[in-house]
């Protein structure tokens, strides 16, 4: 495990003040949040900051206003669904220095909450410019980034002020970073990654990676059918990308040489229109889809052998839906497996690790997220993980 100082590092703070970034930005709807996670999962970090006595200045940006002031996406929007979520009352702070942050630093009590206003509004910050870091470090004691899901950027808040001040993990970020390691840091073998989703080419760094990774490459969605479609098989009308044939082979071609399998589905649910339980829908096996047919989801015998599969395997990773999943029935092969891993999870033999937004979605309504060992809800940054790429928000923290 790359080692990192956590809140177990730290004692008692009276008086200290911690600039903790944070992700702030909500889904918003009629002036209120639609969905308060990403609150939620930062709500240990800063009541235990304030619990040991800090005076706590929340540090996030909220949309893209791309280096300037924007009275359109003022974080203090969501001042009242942080408090509602915290249960505690935040003063907003229009700025991220200077005198106002100065002044309102002394009216803050040890153990008050403050909001300082969207650093994205500086250019300072996505430039990563050391001098405006050190503006805000000036006014903190110390930096705890709880934000791994804006720790892909290398701005000034997620990058730049852990060189200016010690420097934290946050309880989720401390958690979102030991789940990965658990699942390719440092992972119990055999290892299997499940890849699904729409498109080889939005994920074609993150399956060389992989093969390099794992035993097993579980490939599913639309996916599968450019790796299916590359190894001669017809695929009527289905999602396809018939111009990476090449790649798909390089990447069968890596993965023999490292020693993973890959395993594609033997047999696949098929419709000739992609509406919900449409009349044309059958299942068959791989070689036997029509012209005019569209592979949707994968089969049950492929799921059955994929939960044997995963019974072999210790620890698994899992992005991209194995069939078109919002649309019924071709969730079924996903809603399946997802409680296969759910269930081993639950005994004791998987870790199992899972990440992206449809991702999570699909996991949702299987109704088994909290079954797993851990869910990233970290979008972009989980995938850039998936591609074996360096954080500079994490590399910042081991130092
Ligand atoms: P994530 O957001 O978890 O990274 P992706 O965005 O890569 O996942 O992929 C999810 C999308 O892939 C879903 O919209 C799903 O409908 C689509 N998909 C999966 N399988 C198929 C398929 N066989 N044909 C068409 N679309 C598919
Ligand atoms: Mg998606």
């Amino acid at each position: 495990m790359p080692s990192f100082k956590t809140l177990d590092d730290l004692g008692d703070l009276t008086g200290k003040v911690a600039l903790v970034r944070v992700d702030l930005n909500l889904p918003m709807k009629d002036g209120s949040a639609t969905d308060v996670t990403r609150v939620e999962a930062s709500k240990d970090t800063i009541l235990e900051l304030a619990d040991k006595g800090a005076k706590v200045l929340l540090l996030a940006h909220y949309g893209r206003p791309k280096g300037a002031r924007n009275s359109t996406m003022s974080v203090s929007f969501v001042q009242g669904d942080v408090g509602a979520v915290l249960g505690r009352e935040i003063m907003f702070i229009p700025e991220v220095m200077g005198p106002v942050v100065e002044q309102s630093i002394g009216i803050l009590r040890p153990g008050d909450i403050g909001l300082l206003e969207n650093v994205r509004f500086w250019p300072g910050e996505e430039a990563n410019d050391p001098e405006f870091a050190r503006g805000i470090a000036a006014h903190g004691d110390i930096y705890v980034n709880d934000a791994f899901s804006v720790s892909h950027r290398a701005h000034a808040s997620t990058e730049g002020l852990a060189h200016h001040l010690p420097a934290y993990a946050g309880r989720s970020m401390e958690r979102e970073l030991k789940a990965l390691d658990a699942a390719l840091g440092n992972p119990q073998t055999p290892v299997a990654a499940v890849v699904g989703g729409a498109k080889v080419s939005s994920k074609l760094d993150v399956l060389s990676h992989l093969v390099g990774k794992v035993q097993h490459l579980i490939i599913g969605g639309g996916m599968a059918n450019t790796f299916l479609a590359a190894r001669g098989v017809a695929v009527g009308k289905s999602l396809a990308e018939h111009d990476l044939t090449a790649t798909a082979n390089r990447i069968m071609d890596e993965a023999d040489h490292a020693g993973c399998t890959i395993h594609l589905p033997y047999d696949v649910v098929v419709a000739k229109e992609f509406a919900a339980n449409p009349p044309s829908l059958r299942t068959c096996n791989v070689h036997e889809v029509a012209e005019d047919e569209m592979i949707l989801d994968i089969g049950p015998l492929a799921v059955e052998a994929l939960a044997d599969v995963l019974k072999t395997c210790r620890t698994l990773v899992w992005n991209g839906p194995l069939g078109a999943f919002e649309t019924e029935p071709f969730d079924e092969a996903t809603v399946a497996l997802a409680k296969t891993a759910a269930a081993l999870t639950q005994d004791g033999s998987l870790v199992s690790v899972a990440g992206g937004g449809d991702t999570v979605a699909a996991l949702n309504q299987a109704g088994v997220a909290g079954d797993f060992s851990y869910v990233s809800t970290a979008g972009g940054a989980f995938l850039e993980w998936m591609e074996g790429r360096d954080l500079p928000g994490e590399a910042a923290l081991v130092g």
